[in-house]
């Protein structure tokens, strides 16, 4: 509406502009229009003002022509006849004559100037008109006679004053043409004002008629103020120019005077319009012909003009108003049209959205569930439902906040399960699943408000028990973890037992951070399952030391070879009957530079967990072959060679053939060879160790088997296998003197020996009296520090070379 009321208004603004405008233009081409009529009558008149002397000379020839063939044919046909009477035929035919209104006539004259006919004054006829002159002494008869007869014919003008115009004198055109045969001219004269008048009644004749659009017309009016032609035939012939209309002006004198003056527009207030007979407010053309004293005019009526801009108005703002309700009407459809459009999208729009609403809201619940699933997924163990590493890291770090506000202690015990990989190997792996998922349940009902306990890893899991008052209350909390392993489990139709070692770290004590309070109760776990499973350990520095040097060992353990740090010693063994050196037990020596010296029983374990006691064992029996060999080359009996070989050097596929291989190389005689095997080992792998023994009998190896009577040897095994030497354990030999039931051990031993032609070593004798008892008992060799220590080769050669 707001666009249309401007629209509107525009028009309206411009509308008026058009009006003014057009009523300017409209007064102007009115004007241009008036003044072109007036002009074009003027060219006419000017035309017939300009041509009236040609017109009237043109008109007495002709009629001359005429008279002069009318008596040449007279004469003609009757020249017979006597010039009187030929005279009177000819003029008998032209005396009455009349043309021009009745103002033209034939007269004839001889040259000589006897008036022969003059039918307006006969009685002059037979007389001599020699002399007669006109107002300004022009000799009429005798110079015309003269230009006729000299030219055959001729124009001639003279003056006359008219009978009734006694003041003023009036050009007269006349014409003569020469009749030879009796030296006539015959002639006939016009004044040019009586033309001119003819001219002047025929063009206000015309100009009477011309009539233009509504009310227009031409008036004439001569200077005196007469008026000789106007619309209004009851004006003609009168003078007005002292008749004054309403307004008190005299039309006529204010038009006379710009015509007079040339020709010029004016207003005024005219008595009568034509179409209404209404007074009438005109403008008028005037324009002056001087020549005849005419002021010829015409004009428009502006009243006409407004009636025209008024209708033009009328019928513009009716269009503008029938516009603006077309448009208003429209406008208005269109907003109805549009607001019911809107109204039924927005209904639309808001049920699909509504529809989308649910559906996005469903979506979210979906996503958020997933999210949630995602959450606990990233936080929980997918077995056991336990909260894994990273939620564990976040329950200690809160329980840790919790204890430090209460001034309380937190324990984190990591419980990691014995020989879980005895179960997955016997019963599978869905069993083991099945125990881990079993003992998650059970785990959690032991905790109450604040507590928790996560899958670590594998058979790991970890409990974090914040707020404690003491190490009682951690130790309680561990016994009943323990507790829970007291039953056996049922799955899968199975009774299935099981246990776990357990290291504890206390915040503050021990640690103030999650990861750290994991990491020592890692470290006590370990050394707590390497002292003896079942059992539980807390922190101490003590422990965290050993654990550390556990650590530093093996690093130093792996470049120990290639150091060079590793040396073989030779400790002596003693035949009991001739007292003599029969062999040398190798010993493996290592001296590291950070940790000095480092037993055998400390670093050989770690080299078979960490996969070096190949090559250690491969050093040894290289090295104490090429020692003994030499040994040997400058001695009269050959001594043996014993080399300790660990369980898992033996089972190693490639050590046979690599045994074999190094002694082959050193050149060194298999059969001086002891390979010695700790007893309880080669029990627990004897179904392994059985063929591979039999490979090293056949090679030409002596088998002794290594701290016997540890291990739960029985008969069947020592038959069994091929086993050339028992070694009673050094323990044995340390109570050899102690208790009875120690020396009918030793004593069963050897009779065992012998009764399976095995020879019997004694290590680890250490004083006179072990040595007798061992001769009296009958064991075959001696070795112990009573006689040596085990020795570097340099002095194994000083000593036993000098005995030679
Ligand atoms: P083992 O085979 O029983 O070796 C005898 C150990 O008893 C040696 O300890 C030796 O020094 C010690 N000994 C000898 N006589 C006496 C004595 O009169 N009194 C006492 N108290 N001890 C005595 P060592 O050298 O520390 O070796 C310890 C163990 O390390 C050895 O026990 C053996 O099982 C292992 N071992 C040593 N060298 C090697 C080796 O080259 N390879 C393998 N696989 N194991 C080795
Ligand atoms: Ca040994
Ligand atoms: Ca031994």
């Amino acid at each position: 509406m707001w666009v249309n009321f401007i629209v509107i208004n525009g028009n309206k603004i411009k509308l008026a502009h058009d009006i003014t405008t057009l009523q300017q233009s409209f007064i102007e081409t009115e004007k241009e229009t008036i003044k072109a009529q007036i002009n074009q009558l003027f060219q006419q008149i000017n035309y017939e003002i300009n041509t009236t002397e040609a017109t009237l000379k043109k008109n007495i020839q002709h009629h001359i022509y005429q008279a002069h063939a009318i008596a040449t044919n007279i004469y003609q046909q009757n020249k017979h006849l006597p010039e009187a009477q030929v005279t009177k035929l000819i003029t008998d035919a032209l005396r009455n004559i009349r043309f021009n209104q009745g103002r033209g006539y034939f007269f004839i004259y001889k040259t000589a100037g006897t008036s022969v006919m003059h039918p307006v004054l006969p009685t002059m006829e037979g007389s001599s008109k020699w002399d007669f002159k006109d107002t300004r002494g022009n000799y009429i008869v005798r110079d015309m006679g003269k230009i006729v007869k000299d030219a055959g014919e001729g124009f001639y003008h003279w003056w006359f004053v008219k009978p009734r115009n006694k003041g003023q004198e009036f050009e007269k055109i006349g014409f003569g043409k020469y009749f030879a045969p009796y030296d006539w001219f015959i002639g006939t004269g016009e004044y040019i004002k009586d033309v001119e008048n003819d001219i002047k009644t025929r063009l206000l004749e015309r100009i009477d008629h011309i009539r233009y659009g509504k009310n227009g017309y031409i008036f004439v009016i001569d200077y005196q103020g007469n008026i000789l032609s106007h619309a209004n035939k009851q004006l003609v012939g009168t003078n007005r120019l002292k008749v004054r209309n309403l307004q008190g002006v005299s039309i006529v004198e204010e038009g006379l005077k710009i015509a007079t003056k040339g020709e010029g527009f004016y207003n005024y207030i005219s008595p009568i319009m034509p179409s209404t007979g209404q007074p009438a407010e005109k403008m008028s053309f005037i324009k002056g012909l001087p020549e005849w004293n005419w002021a010829i005019g015409t004009g428009s009526y502006i009243s006409e003009i407004e009636t025209y801009l008024t209708e033009r108005k009328d019928s513009i703002s009716k269009q503008n108003h029938n516009e603006f309700f077309k448009i208003l009407w429209v406008s208005s459809f269109l907003t109805v049209f549009f607001v019911a459009l809107s109204f039924l999208l927005s209904n639309y729009l808001a049920r699909r959205f509504s529809l989308y609403e649910s559906r996005i809201n469903r979506d979210f619940s979906e996503l958020n569930t997933i999210k949630e699933q995602l959450q606990h997924q990233a936080l929980h163990d997918a077995l056991t439902q336990l909260p894994n590493r990273a939620l564990l890291d976040d329950r200690i770090v809160q329980g840790i906040a919790l204890s430090k506000n209460t001034n309380k202690s937190l324990a984190v015990v990591f419980v990691d399960l014995d020989d879980f990989k005895k179960i997955n190997d016997l019963y599978g792996h869905s069993v083991g699943d099945s125990l881990l998922k079993m003992l998650g349940k059970k785990f959690n009902q032991l905790l109450t408000a604040g507590e928790s306990v996560a899958r670590f890893g594998g058979d790991e899991f970890i409990f974090c028990f914040p707020e404690l008052d003491n190490l009682q209350q951690a130790e309680h909390k561990v016994k009943c973890i323990q507790e829970i392993f007291n039953t056996e489990f049922a799955i899968d139709g199975k009774l299935i037992s099981s246990s776990c070692s357990i290291g504890i770290a206390m915040y503050p004590n021990d640690a103030d951070k999650a990861e750290d309070l994991i990491s020592k109760a890692d470290i006590v776990l370990y050394k707590s399952k390497s002292q003896q499973k079942g059992s539980f350990l807390f922190f101490n520095e003590t422990i965290n030391k050993q654990v550390k040097r556990d650590f530093t060992l093996e690093a130093q353990l792996r470049s120990a070879l290639d150091n060079n740090e590793l040396s073989v010693l030779y400790q002596p063994q003693i035949s009991t009957k001739t007292g003599a050196l029969v062999g040398v037990e190798a010993l493996v020596r290592w001296h590291n530079a950070t940790l000095g010296h480092i037993s055998p029983d400390e670093f050989i374990h770690l080299a078979e967990d960490i996969g070096m006691i190949n090559d250690i064992g491969l050093f040894v029996l290289q090295q104490s072959m090429q020692d003994i060999l030499q040994f040997n080359q400058h001695n009269n009996t050959a001594i043996r060679l014993s080399i300790n070989i660990s369980p898992k050097q033996l089972i190693n596929p490639k050590f046979v053939v690599q045994t074999i291989k190094k002694i082959n190389e050193i050149g060194f005689a298999a059969h001086l060879i002891t390979l010695e095997i700790t007893e309880n080992v080669l029990i627990a792998n004897v179904k392994k160790a059985q063929p591979i023994l039999q490979q090293l009998k056949e090679a030409g190896f002596k088998l002794s088997l290594d701290d016997f009577g540890t291990g739960y040897s029985s008969l069947y095994y020592l038959n069994n296998l091929p086993i050339n030497e028992i070694k009673i354990d050094r323990s044995f030999i340390d109570k050899l003197l102690i208790n009875n039931q120690n020396e009918s051990l030793v004593r069963t031993i050897i009779a065992i020996g012998k009764l399976s032609q095995m020879t019997v070593v004694a290590e680890g004798v250490e004083t006179k009296e072990q040595f007798e008892r061992l001769i009296q008992l009958d064991c075959d060799k001696i070795q112990g520090y009573y006689f040596d220590r085990p020795l570097p080769i340099d002095i194994l050669t000083s000593k036993y070379e000098l005995k030679k």
